[in-house]
């Protein structure tokens, strides 16, 4: 066993490097999430709340989850579907308690999904969708129809739909149009899907758990730690997710790259306690984020403030980025935000950590607490190795696909 993790973690070692120098020039008009700094620290000190039970499995494979941390940002650069995973725009959907968001992705997918029905050339329907609610007496068999029909073909970018199966619904429910072909748009996505991809992370990892299967459930691990980091970064939780709309662009850097690097290791108390059972992780999840947007308001304000009361000549020093010199906030400004912001940054830090070992621990508990003690992880597949390749040599031409930046 000991050697297989030693082949994996020298491989891994090595890709890391690569891609570290690639990231030279992404980094300025990216910075990935919590800066790759945090998301990191955010796994590996996860791993340490776990009980001996767990530990057993997730210990030995510390270094793997930690540089794993941050492979859902450089998927980004690899599949269009990635990008909206990481956050979620609520001002989008009105104000809190946002009361007509719907809590299940599948039924938001039906809510925010338009579904066109072309009868003759030139003669388009809208059925139902945004701005067109389905009927409250057609809703159950409407749901049927879309969770058989749509939803299967959302992941393969396939926006017709098929005719037959719709005139069967649209028969079956008394409405009088007759498809020729029809089509779907989708509108949920555009504006981020992190509370919902959480649910679903959930459940893969819990299935992961009970199959024992421990390269799928390292991997699950990993990216849910990644995705629960973000939840908790209140500029993922807004529009206005890089100041743009407000003129303080760089600010998300700045919040989540730029202070936990600069402070995290010196000051920041991670003694987080032991992972809790979340009952609801659906709930869970979606306070995470709601907590997330009652601090945007802050967030922006409080570094508005600064710009104007702070010394404009001691905002921004030159600092050193793999090699090339660029400028960052100075390290006095920055603990002024921090201090102004009274440590949120600690406090959203902590909270991640403890909500991730909470997320892992609860799986398990739901998946009959597997015994952990065998598990042994096999080394890298040809197919594998390929396929990290493939993701390192795409995020190193820095092209995302969706959002440009900052999320
Ligand atoms: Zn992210």
């Amino acid at each position: 066993m000991r050697k297989r993790i030693f082949q994996l973690t020298v491989f891994l070692a090595g890709a890391f490097l690569f891609v570290s120098s690639s990231l030279s020039d992404d980094i300025h008009h990216s910075q990935p999430a919590w800066g790759f700094f945090a998301h990191k620290r955010i796994n590996r000190l996860a791993v340490l709340t776990l009980p001996p039970e767990m530990m057993v499995f997730f210990k030995p494979n510390i270094d793997w989850l930690t540089d794993h941390a941050v492979d859902p940002d450089m998927r980004r650069y690899a599949t269009k579907h990635e990008a909206p995973r990481h956050y979620i725009d609520l001002d989008e959907y009105g104000t809190p308690p946002f009361e007509d968001l719907p809590r299940l992705w599948a039924d938001a997918m039906m809510k925010y999904t338009d579904v066109w029905v072309v009868q003759l050339p030139g003669d388009t329907v809208q059925l139902f969708g945004n701005q067109k609610p389905v009927p409250e007496n057609l809703t159950r068999s409407y749901k049927n129809y879309f969770f058989q029909n749509l939803l299967p073909r959302f992941y393969k970018d396939e926006e017709m739909l098929d005719a037959d199966s719709l005139n069967a619904f649209l028969q079956a429910s008394g409405i009088p149009l007759r498809a020729k072909t029809a089509f779907f748009r989708e509108h949920l996505s555009k504006h981020g899907i992190v509370p919902w991809h959480l649910q679903k992370m959930q459940r893969d990892l819990t299935e992961a758990f009970r199959q024992r299967n421990s390269k799928r459930l390292l991997r699950l691990a990993a990216d849910m730690g990644h995705y629960i980091g973000d939840a908790h970064v209140p500029l993922h939780t807004t529009s206005n997710y890089n100041g743009q709309k407000t003129g303080q662009h760089g600010i998300h850097g700045f919040w989540e790259s730029r202070v936990p690097e600069l402070f995290a290791d010196e000051e920041y108390d991670f003694f987080v306690g032991k992972p809790e059972y979340i009952a609801n992780p659906t709930d869970f999840f979606w306070q995470a984020v709601f907590d997330s947007h009652s601090m945007v308001d802050s967030v922006l304000t409080m570094e508005r403030a600064l710009t104007k009361s702070f010394p404009s000549d001691r905002q921004m020093c030159p600092d050193m980025r793999n090699g090339l010199s660029v400028l960052a906030p100075c390290r006095d400004y920055a603990a002024a935000y921090q201090t102004a912001l009274q440590g949120m940054m600690e406090r959203r830090m902590r909270a991640a950590i403890h909500a991730v070992s909470s997320a892992w621990y609860t799986a398990w508990v739901d998946a009959g607490q597997p015994d952990l003690s065998k598990m042994d992880v096999s080394p890298a597949t040809e197919e594998e190795l390929k396929a990290e390749e493939e993701l390192k040599k795409i995020f190193g031409q820095g092209k995302i696909l969706g959002r440009p930046e900052e999320h």
